[in-house]
């Protein structure tokens, strides 16, 4: 997945784009660089040059136009039209993403949601009849999906990616446990909890150890 900038700048642009949500939310007006890196957790300066990647945002000592901000940032990342979303997995996982308000507020649109389990297809989740995964490419034909959410078991992660990616969908969120594999021209994230506990685990067996060895 080639984007020009680095990949940790496109990860710190959503980050900005979550705070400046907040401010918003707040009806904070203007913003320095300072503040975004503050709220961001990083610093004026990164904040400065991760901007730089993409043209002039000019406003130095004025701070931004937060509203200016986020449709600028929109237009970087692709939200500023509503991104489709199809959910493949309709079971605790899948059916908590089907209902979770923040992907509509920052672009992305639900459209569908799939399984394969008869008991379940044609039962409503959120609003969305749940449709049996061999209407996917139809679907996905119709409605023009941008984005597939995987969130079936480990198991039949790679088979159900194996068939977004021939449904013609080039973008993969994936939250089973396991990296999927898929063509150059598609673009698949894991997103793994137990990886962000294992961070904080190590997080703490850090400041522990420090905190032993100062003692000894
Ligand atoms: P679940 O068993 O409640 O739901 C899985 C659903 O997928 C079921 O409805 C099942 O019928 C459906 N399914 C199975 N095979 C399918 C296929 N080939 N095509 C279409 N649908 C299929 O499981 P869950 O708790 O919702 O978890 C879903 C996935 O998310 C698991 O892989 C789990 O490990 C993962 N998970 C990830 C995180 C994370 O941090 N990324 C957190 C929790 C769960």
């Amino acid at each position: 997945m080639n984007t020009g900038a680095p990949r940790a700048t496109i990860e710190r642009l959503c980050r900005y784009q979550q705070v400046l949500a907040q401010l918003e939310r707040e009806r904070v007006e203007t913003a320095s660089s300072a503040d975004i890196g503050r709220l961001a957790v990083t610093n004026a300066a990164q904040v400065r040059k991760d901007f730089s990647h993409f043209g002039d945002f000019g406003r130095r000592g004025v701070g931004y136009s937060v509203s200016e901000l986020r449709a600028r940032l929109r237009a970087i990342l692709g939200t500023e039209n509503e991104r489709t979303v199809v959910i493949i997995g309709a079971g605790n996982l899948g059916s908590a993403l089907a209902g979770y308000p923040g992907f509509e507020m920052r672009g992305f649109r639900v459209v569908a949601i799939f399984d394969n389990n008869p008991a379940k297809i044609g039962h409503w989740v959120e609003g969305l009849r749940i449709l049996p995964l061999s209407d996917l490419a139809t679907v996905a034909a119709e409605q023009r999906i941008d984005i597939a959410v995987i969130a079936v078991p480990e198991a039949a992660a790679q088979a159900v990616a194996d068939q977004v990616v021939e449904a013609g969908i080039k973008a993969i969120l994936n939250f089973a446990p396991v990296y999927i594999q898929v063509p150059a021209d598609v673009g698949a994230r894991t997103v793994g909890v137990t990886c962000q506990l294992e961070y904080l685990s190590y997080f703490l067996a850090q400041s522990q150890g420090s905190s032993e060895a100062e003692e000894s």
